[in-house]
């Protein structure tokens, strides 16, 4: 069946039903919970949106979804139901994401790790700034989406999470409390980072960027940074021109493309598919990043999947760092299998690569 084939006249049958069975019995039968984040609005009533949407599929496909088919969001139940024609409103905003507890903790740094008001014209001006930053989509946001409120609430949720804070710690998530210790840990460096946001996005550098895979694949943690000055390194390593120079670079000079971790070749392992090829890192740290032109000593040859073990979590190790590693472990294999590698040839010799300049 295909997922998401939905019509007006299906929803409407749909909003019958509910209707007629009232809400409680709707929801139990088909085995739905309550709408938390998204609600279709029809004719001044709210529905519960993935309900409604799943249920509609029983008169266009013959049966209706259960919940752990789709997703009530935007990806799926919200976009259906919007596509054919129907109104849905965003009850609940999206939850804060790491960059902007960042510039949200700077500024509760900056103001002695206390709270701050919803009048204050650093409040309202940071409200504005979260508004711009493009991490969620407007359709996820209602009117009340990072409002001076809101801001004002977070101060106070990240404030009265300071260890030396006397008194009960407002409601606030395991995230706040995640960024607060980065900044207690590292002050200058979260402050670098909460800096080089605001410039890109003043600049609109960030509002031009991708998200990355690791977004989807490891949601942020990856970057204690946030996900915005990843993109940034992403962008930077994923750069065509700067990679070719790089690799240029180190041919001219007599070098392999290896990963300067665990040398893997991707020409010896699979041939001309492989010829040419190698990924880049941009070993300067996220807080350090800023503007200027990346050098061709700032990036390091790297194998995909030494890449995704350097970002998978932080901090991020040098590829030596890796390559110690990675080196440790081989040869506590090859003691352990002496007997099994002794006729086999071990794939790429440990020759040192030079990192470029
Ligand atoms: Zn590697
Ligand atoms: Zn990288």
């Amino acid at each position: 069946m295909r997922r998401g084939a939905i019509t007006r006249e299906s929803v409407l049958k749909a909003l019958a039903e509910h209707d007629e069975l009232g809400r409680a019995a709707f929801l139990s039968s088909y085995g739905f919970g309550e709408a938390r984040s998204y609600v279709l609005v029809h004719e001044g009533q709210e529905y519960d949106s993935k309900a409604v949407a799943g249920v509609a599929h029983k008169w266009t496909q013959g049966r209706a979804l259960t919940p752990d088919e789709f997703s009530g969001g935007k990806d799926h139940a919200a976009a259906w139901l919007k596509r054919a024609g129907f109104q849905v409103k965003v009850i609940r905003n999206p939850d804060w994401a790491r960059d902007e507890i960042i510039l949200a903790c700077h500024l509760v740094m900056t103001n002695g790790w206390r709270g701050l008001d919803a009048q204050d014209s650093r409040v309202v001006e940071l409200s504005t700034l979260l508004q711009l930053l493009p991490i969620h989509a407007e359709a996820e946001r209602n009117e009340k989406f990072r409002n001076p409120n809101g801001v004002a609430r977070k101060t106070f949720d990240i404030a009265t999470r300071h260890p030396e804070y006397q008194g009960r710690p407002t409601k606030g998530g395991a995230l706040d409390v995640a960024v607060l210790h980065e900044f207690l840990a590292r002050p200058e460096e979260m402050s670098e980072a909460a800096q080089l946001i605001r410039q890109g996005i003043a600049t609109g550098e960030l509002q031009s960027l991708l998200p990355t895979d690791e977004e989807e694949f490891d949601d942020d943690y990856s970057a204690p940074e946030g996900r915005l000055l990843m993109r940034r390194h992403r962008a930077r390593e994923r750069n065509k021109g700067l990679r070719r120079k790089k690799i240029d670079s180190v041919l001219q000079r007599g070098g392999r493309l290896a990963c300067e971790a665990c040398d893997f070749a991707f020409e010896q392992v699979y041939g001309d598919r492989g010829a040419g090829y190698i990924e880049c890192h941009h070993v300067v740290p996220l807080h350090e990043a800023g503007e200027g032109r990346t050098r061709l000593s700032d990036l390091a040859l790297i194998c995909a999947n030494c890449h995704r073990m350097i970002h998978r979590q932080a901090p991020w190790p040098t590829p030596a760092e890796l390559r110690t590693i990675v080196e440790l472990r081989r040869q506590k294999g090859s003691r352990g299998a002496e007997g099994i590698m002794k006729q086999r040839d071990v794939v790429g010799g440990m020759v040192p690569q030079p990192s470029g300049s």
